[in-house]
């Protein structure tokens, strides 16, 4: 008789879904759960289109569901897939697919833009933790991911680095204690370049981030600061702040992480090297800490740690986001859905650099109202922003 893993050492093994699998996130988290797998075991991986990629993970972690949004008919996956008896969901709704029927206790959410909303939405009630490195579909989707959460147990356990840095600042401190959130941003490649040089930027030169090293979407909005501007909100959404409790702060260093200000004047900090692996690993445990062979800081070493203001003249995003959060409706989802098409307009080359911002400016205001949307008027206005940014 063949005794499962799970039995034999009297502990269930925790069943993970990564939504993303093949992406800079996804990627680390398989790291991550190979390193832990006498306690995390894959159930379900999706990804968009890395066939061959899909093709070595299932090989290697044996997966129960596998999802690919597209896929040659051909592709040995499907076949290694019938003869294992797993189950191969194909098309752009096999992630949804396999959301209803995998009893997962932590999902990943780790695709990229605004597309993402679904797979939060869908994960809220069907997995004890939801891993959110889907920052946009918070931004998009804000007031519909509240409300989903407000009405199950799912608990969300932010991946992003300074939101992680948050949610263990606050363990054991009572909200109405907190006064400030300091978010932190390494101000990415453009910090101090001569911003009379901004319109020969490259894509190469945008995507090379000085401190992480992140999928392209993401370094590209580093490089606008965008990153920040949707982390920002991000924050707003997740831990229930007002917008004016929380100051981005630039941080070149990248080592703490984000800070937080209590009533009585005192400050917590998570600090740690810039390595998205902590946080992921921190996420997909629960929130438990257990050992690891993460790059460690050294303090016996000469530091310094610098902390600067904003410059709102090179990263204007950072003023404008505020203001659109202010005014409300739907101008911040506008801000995401914008963005994710003229970040790809930029990495195709298609325009430069110097045109995202304008153009998201340009498109909030054209589409700019004060209702609050529904799923399906975020889809509608979704295919007439693309439809206006010439997609
Ligand atoms: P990435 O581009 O490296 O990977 C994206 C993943 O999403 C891929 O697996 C791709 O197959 C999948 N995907 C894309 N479109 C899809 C679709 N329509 N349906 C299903 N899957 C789809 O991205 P990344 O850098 O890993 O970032 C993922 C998310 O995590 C983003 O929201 C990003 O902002 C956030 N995040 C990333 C980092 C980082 O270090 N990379 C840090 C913090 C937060
Ligand atoms: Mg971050």
């Amino acid at each position: 008789m063949r005794i499962a893993k799970e039995e034999l050492f009297n502990f269930p093994l925790k069943k993970i879904g990564i939504f993303g699998a093949s992406g800079s996130i996804g990627k680390q988290a398989l790291s991550i759960i190979k390193d832990h797998s006498n306690e995390l075991k894959v159930e379900a991986l999706c990804v968009n289109s890395s066939s061959d990629f899909l093709y070595e993970a299932v090989k290697e972690f044996h997966p129960r569901y596998v999802g690919i949004n597209f896929i040659k008919d051909n592709h040995p996956l499907i076949r290694y897939c019938s003869l294992n008896n797993i189950q191969l969901f194909i098309g752009k709704d096999s992630a949804s697919k396999i959301i209803e029927i995998s009893n997962l206790n932590i999902a990943l959410n780790a695709i990229v833009g605004s597309i993402g909303l679904d797979i939060t939405l869908g994960l809220i009630g069907r997995c004890e933790i939801l891993a959110l490195a889907n920052k946009e579909s918070l931004v998009v989707g804000g007031g519909l991911v509240q409300e989903s959460m407000n009405n199950h147990s799912t608990k969300l356990i932010p991946v992003d680095s300074e939101h992680s840095a948050i949610y263990q600042c606050m363990l054991g401190e009572k909200t109405d204690n907190l006064q400030k959130v300091y978010l932190t941003g390494s101000g990415g490649p453009f910090l101090t370049r001569n911003l009379k040089t901004f319109n020969s930027i490259t894509v190469e030169e945008a995507v090379n981030h000085p401190n992480w090293s992140m999928g392209q979407k993401i370094s590209v909005d580093s490089a606008t600061m965008m990153n920040k501007a949707l982390e920002w909100i991000e924050a707003i959404r997740i831990f229930q702040i007002k917008p004016d409790q929380i100051e981005i702060i630039i941080h070149p260093e990248s080592i703490i992480h984000s800070m937080v200000e209590f009533v009585d004047g005192s400050y917590k900090a998570q600090l740690g090297s810039p390595d998205m692996r902590v946080a992921i690993q921190y996420a997909l445990l629960g929130g438990e800490r257990k050992n690891s062979s993460f790059p460690r800081l050294s303090f016996t070493e000469q530091l310094s740690y610098n902390f600067f203001p904003v410059d709102y003249n090179r990263f204007p995003i950072l003023f404008l986001v505020k203001q659109w959060e202010k005014e409300g409706g739907n101008r911040i989802p506008i801000m995401s859905i914008a963005n994710d098409i003229v970040v790809g307009q930029f990495l195709k080359r298609e325009i430069r650099f110097v045109d995202i911002i304008p153009k998201i400016e340009k498109t909030v205001e054209k589409f700019a109202n004060n209702s609050s949307l529904t799923k399906e008027e975020l889809a509608k206005l979704t295919s007439q922003i693309q439809h206006y940014l010439g997609v």
